[in-house]
């Protein structure tokens, strides 16, 4: 179902520009939470059609990210294509091992009430998202449209739009991607890099059943995720050098398969590919400031992560869900959502936090990504004191959750 444009007036609660995943969810926390009568824009560049989406990756999505799909109504329409994540082996080897041995492994930590992770198909969200807030009285979506340039002063943002038309609100929210325009044109610079890594991605499809199980092979040019999809199929996501990532994209079938299953294993049978392979080039950034003049930034506008460990959706559902708090609670006290004093509140909340998750998936990038023998012993002898340390796997198995540090509340599955 196509998107279509609702245009009412141009005032609003809040202007979001980019309508991808925190884009889009924090368009339909606010609409569903914030204060009757309150409304959003929501711009965004692509032309917004599910049919197209094109995206294959399989997104792990911890039990914090489920919470706050909830609460905005999306996870009835996930739930029965997500697939629990029951427990999780990671093991460290050279390419060329005939095995792999298991150094660390989350199996009784994961067994709780309810799973900690899930694996969602980003199809399946991008067409959740697109078709909520397509039936959503209180969103009025631009697309494809984006916001040229604006305008602050003591009382609002005027937003300009690529298409002419103008909008105004208290607050401008910038979650257009780790390209963030906004973020640009508000002078907010970045610290980061490019890994020399490029994540691979693909369906797969095997004759024996995963059971839930999460695998993660530390191998010398970077990590190989076997992600739990729904039946007899896993999301890969597989990061190699960029020289090799070249011949591997553009070889056949037969070539593929054959140096993907050399690192998948045979334990789950036969492997056949499932649809087409994607490859993203790798980056960390993490913006200075997460606000400006009345902008709070979200999601990859404000941190890109190395996919790793799966965080970065999670990390900026985590900054949706601040935000929401933020503006919830401050209107209700009747004050201004976009003032310095509130935005600071958001940033405080954010910033570090981002960082800290970021600065870890890099560490571990780092430490494992490489053939030292020396480093491989250390490293090993680590993974097999936590996998010994049954107080440290718990607290590890909580982080990855999003149920440690300073949770919002819809991420705790509390009312707002
Ligand atoms: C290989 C790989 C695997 C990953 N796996 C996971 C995982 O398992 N779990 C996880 O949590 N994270 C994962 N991530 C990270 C995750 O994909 C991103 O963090 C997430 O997609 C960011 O969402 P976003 O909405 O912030 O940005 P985007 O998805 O980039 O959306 C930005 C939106 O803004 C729009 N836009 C752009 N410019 C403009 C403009 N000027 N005006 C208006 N709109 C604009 C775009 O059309 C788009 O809709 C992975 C990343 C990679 C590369």
């Amino acid at each position: 179902m196509a998107r279509t444009r609702k245009v009412k007036g141009d005032s609003y609660g809040v202007i979001v520009a980019g309508g991808g995943f925190a884009g889009g969810t924090l368009a339909l926390a606010l609409a569903k939470l914030a204060p009757q009568g309150f409304r959003v824009a929501l711009v965004d560049a692509a032309p917004q059609n599910p049919d197209s989406q094109k995206d294959v990756r399989g997104l792990a999505l911890s039990a914090a990210a489920k919470s706050l799909l909830e609460a905005v109504g999306l996870w009835t329409k996930l739930a029965p294509d997500a697939q629990a994540v029951d427990s999780i082996e990671i093991t460290d080897s050279p390419l060329n091992a005939s095995l792999r041995p298991h150094f660390l492994g989350f199996d009784e930590e994961m067994k709780a009430d309810a799973p900690r992770a899930f694996l969602v198909e980003a199809g399946n969200l991008f067409q959740a998202i697109t078709q909520a807030v397509a039936s959503d009285p209180s969103i009025d979506l631009f697309t494809p449209d984006s916001v040229t340039d604006y305008d602050v002063d003591a009382f609002g943002v005027r937003a300009r739009l690529e298409s002419g038309q103008t909008v105004s609100a208290p607050l401008l929210v910038a979650a257009d991607g780790k390209r963030s325009r906004l973020r640009e044109q508000a002078g907010i610079k970045c610290i980061g890099w490019s890994y020399p890594q490029t994540g691979i991605v693909v369906t797969v499809a095997h004759e024996r059943p995963h059971l839930g199980r999460a695998v993660q092979h530390f191998l010398p040019a970077g990590p190989f995720a076997i992600l739990p999809l729904m039946g007899n199929r896993s999301s890969i996501v597989w990061m190699e050098d960029e020289a090799r990532t070249e011949t591997l994209m553009q070889g056949d079938d037969e070539a593929f398969v054959a140096e993907l299953t050399r690192r998948f294993g045979h334990r789950l049978g036969q492997i056949t590919l499932e649809g087409p392979r994607q490859s993203f080039p790798l980056s960390f950034q993490m913006a200075r400031s997460f606000v400006g003049d009345r902008l709070a930034l979200v999601g990859d506008a404000a941190h890109v992560v190395h996919p790793l460990a799966g965080q970065g959706l999670n990390i900026g559902l985590r900054d949706v869900a601040a935000l929401t708090e933020t503006i919830v609670d401050t209107l209700r006290l009747g004050l201004d959502i976009g003032s310095a004093t509130t935005l600071e509140r958001y940033q405080r909340w954010r910033r570090f936090d981002s960082a800290f998750s970021g600065t870890v998936m890099d560490g571990l990038n780092r430490l494992f990504s490489n053939d030292s023998a020396p480093l491989r012993a250390i490293r090993d002898l680590g993974l097999g004191l936590v996998d010994r340390a049954p107080d440290l796997k718990r607290f590890l198995v909580r982080e990855a959750a999003g149920a440690t540090g300073d949770v919002p509340r819809l991420m705790k599955g509390e009312a707002l």
